[in-house]
């Protein structure tokens, strides 16, 4: 965390302006300034951490609570057909602001967005063997 906060720090101190839509003790929520779809809205914990495996239980049960809520004011706004919700992790995830924070992006059929990444190829063997490393993993 910088000193100065993150920039959407600033923005939960009401330092530099944003379009909120929802608050609560420990979340906010605003209009991402870049939408890829009408309603692009960001949910973010206020407390600051770059990763969300460091931000905490509490804070991650505030901010899955804030989700639900939040996806449905969008719904209910946009009247789109569905949604998707994508969170970022560090800079090779295509993570540009170092505060945790989940996208609500509006979709609807043909808006060329996507929703499909190209998967590996595996074996069950080596499915087995992964997830025996994770289980174990501290
Ligand atoms: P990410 O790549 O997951 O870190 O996404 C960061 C998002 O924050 C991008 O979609 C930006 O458009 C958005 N963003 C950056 N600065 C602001 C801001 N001041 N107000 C609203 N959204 C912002």
């Amino acid at each position: 965390m910088s000193a100065a906060g993150s920039i959407f720090t600033r923005i939960i101190r009401r330092e530099i302006p944003a379009h909120v839509v929802y608050e609560d003790d420990a979340v906010i929520a605003f209009l991402d300034i870049n939408p890829l779809a009408e309603g692009h809205t960001l949910v973010v914990p206020k407390r600051e951490t770059e990763r969300i495996d460091a931000l905490g239980a509490v804070d991650l049960a505030a901010v899955g609570r804030a989700l639900g809520v939040v996806a449905g004011k969008v719904v209910a706004a946009i009247g789109c057909e569905g949604y998707n919700i994508l969170q970022n992790n560090g800079p090779v995830s295509g993570q540009e602001v170092p505060h945790v924070h989940f996208h609500i992006i509006p979709r609807a059929a043909g808006d060329g967005l996507g929703y499909r990444w190209n998967p590996q190829k595996v074996t069950p063997e080596s499915l087995a063997a992964l997830a025996n490393r994770i289980r174990q993993a501290d």
